[in-house]
């Protein structure tokens, strides 16, 4: 006796689904896949729009985080490059410190690094 599926019965692909407690939503990622083509980038995607809209990110997505020490001046960032990039330049262009918030350890970013 056995379960397997023929090959040709096998299930389509699941798109993947995000949740978010502070929503106390979940989502399909269906539009993302369809609408936007995302891709392997779907999930990135989504959580730039969640962001972008409710000021946070969904379950499970930690954000590089670029925070100025010295003026207002924040980003956040799915990946650590653009976070590291936005605090090269503002620190160029300002001669501010920014710190560097990431799943590694903390780094800091001043004017002296960028010269
Ligand atoms: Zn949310
Ligand atoms: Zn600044």
């Amino acid at each position: 006796m056995t379960n397997d599926l023929p090959d040709d019965e096998r299930p389509p692909p699941n798109p993947p689904t995000l949740s978010c407690t502070q929503c106390n939503r979940t989502w399909t990622l269906a539009y993302e896949l369809d609408e936007l083509h995302a891709g392997n980038s779907a999930v990135e995607q989504f959580a730039m729009d969640h962001q972008r809209h409710t000021g946070h990110f969904p379950d499970g997505v930690t954000p590089f985080i670029a925070d100025c020490t010295q003026c207002p001046a924040t980003e956040q960032y799915l990946t650590h490059r653009p976070a590291e990039r936005f605090a090269e330049t503002h620190a160029r262009h300002t001669g501010h410190t920014i710190t560097l918030f990431g799943t590694e350890k903390q780094t800091t970013i001043s004017a002296s690094d960028v010269r």
